[in-house]
């Protein structure tokens, strides 16, 4: 069986493209849900000091419709940044965030 990536439709061994979408299909379709958020090119745009800081960020984002990954940050690369979290956006939104950020929480 092979399936579209794009919209997910199923398809007999022998065909290697989705008629609609005009795609290559795959053997195996990666779970859905990941398309949409996470798993695109995230970039780093804020270290927040704490996660309320984080949460305020994610929340104003959010409200302006930009998608975001909150997280803490890799411990072996930061080991002295406790509590710190980074937020994390697409990498096409990553401008409009920053500008975001910077108008309303300083
Ligand atoms: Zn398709």
């Amino acid at each position: 069986m092979a399936y579209c990536p794009e919209c997910g439709a199923e398809f007999r061994v022998g065909i290697r493209r989705c008629p609609e979408c005009l795609v290559d299909l795959v053997e195996e379709l990666v779970d859905p849900s990941l398309y949409d958020s996470q798993e695109e090119n995230l970039v780093l745009i804020k270290a927040a000091q704490n996660s309320d800081e984080a949460k305020k960020i994610k929340e104003l984002l959010e409200k302006n419709g930009i998608l975001c990954v909150v997280e803490k940050p890799n411990q072996v690369k930061a080991p002295t940044s406790t509590g710190m979290m980074h937020v994390l956006v697409n990498q096409k939104d990553g401008l409009r965030s920053q500008e975001l950020i910077k108008s309303h929480l300083g």
